[in-house]
């Protein structure tokens, strides 16, 4: 469980990050799901390059593992220009920023990644750039401070983040193109595992395929690095191949949840249930119950037990299905199975 938790989360460690980078799909073609954003993004990045400007900027958000950042890079390839990648808590002086804007070349694409937590400053300088392709450094200090002002060249701003909601107005208003990416049905999911598969040399069965996608909370990420710990099983648990026994045999002894649920949306249902007989209760109650932030918990983990139909959303707050109850083992009126025998 703690496992499938690391997987999803941003913390992923260098080998994981080499992993990810080598399965990245490099063109539109490659990239499965998120379909009209896909083909809206075909068509603007067309266009830009037809009348060679660059591109608007661009707001990516949704989840984390969705592919923000692989759609990013492919952004840049298909507009053949460089690809910049930075993230919020990274840049935090001014100078920082100023640095990497002036290493642009037209129409270059600079990534930041969780532009939700760039500092205030940096932000307020990110502006201009955004609009007028210029910035403002103060250059030395007291009576002899003055600011100059330096020309960058055009280039786009692709932001991600998984908490548009903290995102300030002004900074969202900079944005022309704003993409909200879904969790991807278990079809596409399979889909991806059998291209990573190919990629990385592995035989893994349409059934084996199956049942590790219903597994990967609708995430290309976790998906892919579940094949990657299957695929250790089947290596030196059997041959080579992962067929569904192997891959059952790996996924149950990683404690992945058979819907792919994860340890916080297991404490979130299990909170509910437990503390609130299964709701309805509010969004900021459930949050301090969990000590979570109650943005996260909407924007980050409810969308997909709303989507599994684990969790319902009414008007007078969070309420949890029979699905739920089902899958934890528990019956209403907060009573756990066993307590009945
Ligand atoms: P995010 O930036 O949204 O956190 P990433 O772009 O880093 O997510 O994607 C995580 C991993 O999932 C990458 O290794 C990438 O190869 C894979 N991935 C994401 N989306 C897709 C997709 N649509 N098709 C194939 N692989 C994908």
């Amino acid at each position: 469980m703690q496992e499938n938790f690391d997987i999803r989360s941003n913390r992923i460690t260098e080998r994981e990050r080499e992993f990810e980078n080598a399965l990245r799909p490099l063109s539109f073609d490659d990239f499965s799901g998120q379909e009209k954003i896909v083909e809206n993004l075909r068509i603007f990045t067309q266009a830009a390059r037809m009348r060679g400007e660059s591109l608007d900027h661009v707001l990516l958000h949704g989840p984390p593992g969705l592919g923000k950042t692989t759609l990013s890079n492919i952004i840049a390839n298909e507009l053949n220009v460089s690809f910049k990648i930075t993230s919020g808590p990274v840049l935090d002086k001014p100078g920082d920023l100023a640095g990497l804007l002036t290493s642009l070349e037209t129409n270059d694409v600079l990534f930041i990644d969780e532009i939700h937590r760039l500092s205030p400053i940096v932000e307020e300088y990110l502006y201009s750039a955004m609009e007028d392709y210029r910035i403002d450094i103060m250059i030395d200090k007291g009576p002899s401070a003055r600011s100059i002002q330096l020309d960058l060249n055009p280039f786009t701003l692709i932001g991600a983040t998984t908490r548009s909601g903290l995102l300030t107005s002004p900074l969202r208003a900079r944005f022309g193109i704003n993409c909200h990416f879904e969790y991807y049905d278990n079809k596409i999911i399979k889909q991806i595992i059998m291209r990573s598969a190919r990629l990385l040399y592995v035989n893994c069965s349409d059934e084996a395929s199956t049942e590790i996608a219903g597994r990967s909370r609708g995430t290309p990420r976790i998906a892919n690095a579940l094949l990657r710990r299957v695929r250790d099983f089947a290596q030196v648990k059997g041959n080579g191949a992962i067929d569904l026994e192997i891959a059952k045999y790996a996924l149950e002894a990683l404690n992945i949840d058979r819907y792919g649920l994860d340890e916080i949306d297991n404490k979130i249902l299990t909170t509910i249930i437990d503390k609130f007989s299964g709701g309805p209760v509010g969004l900021t109650t459930i949050a301090t119950a969990l000590g979570e932030d109650a943005g996260t918990l909407e924007e980050v983990y409810e969308p997909f037990l709303i989507k599994e139909g684990f969790l319902k959303r009414t008007p007078r707050g969070r309420e949890v299905t029979e699905l739920a109850y089902k899958h934890l083992g528990k019956i209403r009126f907060g009573k756990n199975v066993e307590e009945l025998f």
